[in-house]
């Protein structure tokens, strides 16, 4: 031992003990992930060794092949993984395995529920990777070192898994890295050749570097009786240890797809996305011709914690020509197709090719396209073939691709076709239906496209703009998203048919109202008129116009928005991001026909009447779900109105 050896005893980030806790407690009913975990860390950093010696070969010391070599000890109860990979610095260590750095822990903790089973699916998206050695193990070592550097520049980390680790340095022959989990008692199972055997092969099917086990020995073990009595009187030299290589080290994506089962596409997946749950659905494709790429996507089951998080990884991982270039590279395909993960394998970029002149190559932002419409065939594929998934998915994502009208322009209609709502005609508040479905169940006579935006869909149901709508039977599609105002000031018309707010402009419905209804219309309007300017003079310039309305049946009025200006979504989302918000001023629109207003019509009294307005106008703005400007005053006039009522 070096005397100078110094050893540092450090702590854990707060989070990361919580986490680490968690983990063990939660993740007990499939251990065997951790080996996963270690052995792709080490086939990243592989990965990442060959890479780097693109431009400095000097870097791959003498190793002749890179690789992963695993050893258990069954009397010592330990398991050891090794790569000859690229290594880490002591800095690299104390941020890599020091830290769990990344950007949500602290919200990822916040949103556990104390529920075992949903916590370990939540653990499995947020993807523990090393520390998920404490699984199995209740002390666990590494020493490593970086490619490069002295062999006494090593590096030795240990702990128990509890508030801290100790760290010092250490000498290490060759480059890369080696953990030993000193295994707890009752998990001999991984130092345990069969087992250990089995559950390697699993994981280490799908990466493209030859994981090493030790030769198994099938041959009876010789009875042990004390002396043996046949070979020489010479003590038996120790054997060298014969290994061989448990897997075919093919990467899973240069494979024919014939030759690849459903298990082995899920088991991949789980690899690259540190997902622990299975994908939802895959499409794995090679292109030949002008570009060559191998491209294998997945679409996970549930959206990450962080999907919303602009700091949050997202991306496909890069190969070129099976060498592996880069993780979440973000250039392969569109933001509002992030939560997309898999891996992409080009023949035509260059293998020096950094994130920067990613961005500017022509071939990438043709593989950005084809892939973009690969993403948005499989998702058409999944919706057509098998609904209920397609649901699930929808649920999980849909916000995130109604992104995509805005920021892919020429999609716009593929992506419009994967959009889901709940309709008039929902039995259930389920969001099923697609522009595809509502056009179909159009009435006859009918052009366009009506839907509604409203603050919840509860609020939508009930909203005074679907009377006239319900009334002739007409669907409506029923909007609540945040996003869903927005979006639709990016979508004017789809399969050639207008979509058409109904709360917006004047209410044309077409050919679905026959000439009698239109000149019955124009006639209310001027028997009205003097009706409608008179509550104009009282309600002033809180309103823009106030109307007859072709909308309402049975409520007394409404408010419409003109058609272009900002709905009430759009302005709450600006307000939220701090914007300034202009001024809008709604449409009053009244019913005629209701009872009140053929009383409010004769009412002589200035006063009674100004009240009245005053009422049914902020009704109209609460039924909209909007805030009256002077709550007071208004329930100051309605009570006096009760008042009168119960004199
Ligand atoms: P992740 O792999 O998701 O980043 P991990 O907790 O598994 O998270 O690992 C943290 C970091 O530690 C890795 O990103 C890598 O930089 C480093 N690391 C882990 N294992 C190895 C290894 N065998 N060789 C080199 N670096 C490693």
């Amino acid at each position: 031992m070096n005397a100078e050896v110094k050893t540092e005893t450090r702590g854990f980030e707060t989070e990361a003990k919580q986490l680490l806790h968690l983990m063990i407690h939660s993740l007990y009913s499939n251990k065997e992930i951790f080996l996963r975990e270690l052995i792709s860390n080490a086939s990243d950093a592989v990965d990442k060794l060959r890479f780097e010696a693109l431009s400095s070969p000097e870097l791959l010391e003498s190793s002749t092949e890179l690789n992963v070599r695993i050893d258990f000890d069954t009397e010592a109860n330990t398991l050891t993984i090794a790569d000859n990979g690229i290594g880490m610095s002591r800095d690299e260590v104390i941020s890599n395995l020091g830290t769990i750095a990344k950007s949500g822990t602290a919200h990822f903790l916040e949103s556990l529920t104390g529920d075992q089973k949903k916590d370990s699916q939540l653990i499995g998206q947020f993807g523990v990777g090393f520390y998920s050695a404490f699984i199995v193990a209740d002390e666990v070592e590494v020493i490593t070192r970086r490619a490069g550097s002295a062999n006494d520049e090593a590096t030795r980390w240990v702990s128990k898994g509890e508030a801290d680790y100790q760290i010092e340095s250490g000498e290490k022959e060759n480059s890369g890295t080696t953990i030993t989990l000193h295994l707890k008692g009752d998990e001999k199972e991984y130092a345990e050749s069969f087992r250990l055997r089995n559950v390697v092969k699993k994981y280490a099917d799908h990466i493209s570097i030859p994981v090493y086990m030790e030769k198994q020995d099938l041959s009876m073990p010789a009875e042990n009786d004390g002396d043996a009595e046949e070979g020489t009187a010479e003590e038996a030299a120790p054997k060298e240890k014969e290994y061989e290589a448990v897997n075919d080290a093919k990467a899973l994506w240069t494979r024919p797809r014939k030759e690849v089962s459903d298990d082995e596409y899920k088991e991949f997946y789980k690899l690259v996305s540190h997902d622990f749950q299975e994908p939802l659905q895959w499409s794995h494709n090679k292109v030949e011709g002008k570009l060559e790429y191998t491209s294998l996507l997945y679409i996970p089951t549930q959206a990450p914690y962080d999907l919303w998080n602009r700091e949050a990884a997202k991306g496909l991982k890069l190969y070129v020509q099976r060498v592996f270039i880069m993780d979440d590279a973000q250039q392969f395909l569109p933001l509002y197709l992030r939560f997309i993960k898999g891996v992409v394998d080009s023949n035509d970029i260059s293998l020096n090719i950094s994130r920067e002149i990613l961005q500017e190559d022509p071939v990438v932002d043709s593989m950005r396209s084809a892939l973009t419409k690969r993403a948005l065939d499989m998702l058409n594929n999944l919706r057509k073939k098998d609904k209920e998934k397609y649901d699930g998915f929808w649920n999980e994502f849909g916000s995130t691709l109604k992104e995509g009208p805005a920021e892919d322009f020429p999609n716009k209609e593929k992506i419009s076709r994967l959009l889901q709502y709940t309709t008039t005609e929902s039995a259930s508040d389920k969001q099923e239906y697609n522009f595809d479905d509502y056009i179909e169940r159009m009435e006859d006579g009918q052009e366009k496209i009506y839907y509604l935006v409203a603050e919840s869909l509860k609020a939508g149901r009930s909203s005074p703009h679907l009377e006239i709508f319900k009334k002739k039977g007409i669907e409506v599609i029923l909007m609540h998203d945040r996003i869903d105002e927005w979006l639709m000031g990016q979508l004017t018309d789809y399969d050639g048919k207008k979509f058409q707010d109904v709360s917006r402009g004047e209410l044309d419905l077409g050919g679905l109202e026959d000439e009698k209804e239109k000149e019955q219309h124009e006639e209310t309007e001027k028997k009205f008129e003097d009706l409608t300017t008179r509550i104009k003079t009282y309600l002033g310039e809180q309103v823009k116009e106030v109307r007859v309305t072709h909308r309402l049946t049975d409520s007394p009025a409404c408010l419409a928005v003109d058609d272009n200006d900002m709905g009430a979504q759009m302005r709450k989302i600006m307000e939220a991001s701090g914007q300034e918000v202009p001024e809008v001023k709604p449409i009053f629109e009244v019913n005629p026909d209701h009872p009140l207003l053929i009383k409010l019509d004769q009412e002589a009294d200035e006063e009674r009447f100004g009240d009245m307005i005053s009422i049914l106008f902020g009704q109209a703005s609460l039924a909209e779900g909007g805030q009256l400007e002077d709550p007071a005053d208004f329930s100051a006039k309605l009570n006096k109105l009760l008042l009168k009522l119960t004199d």
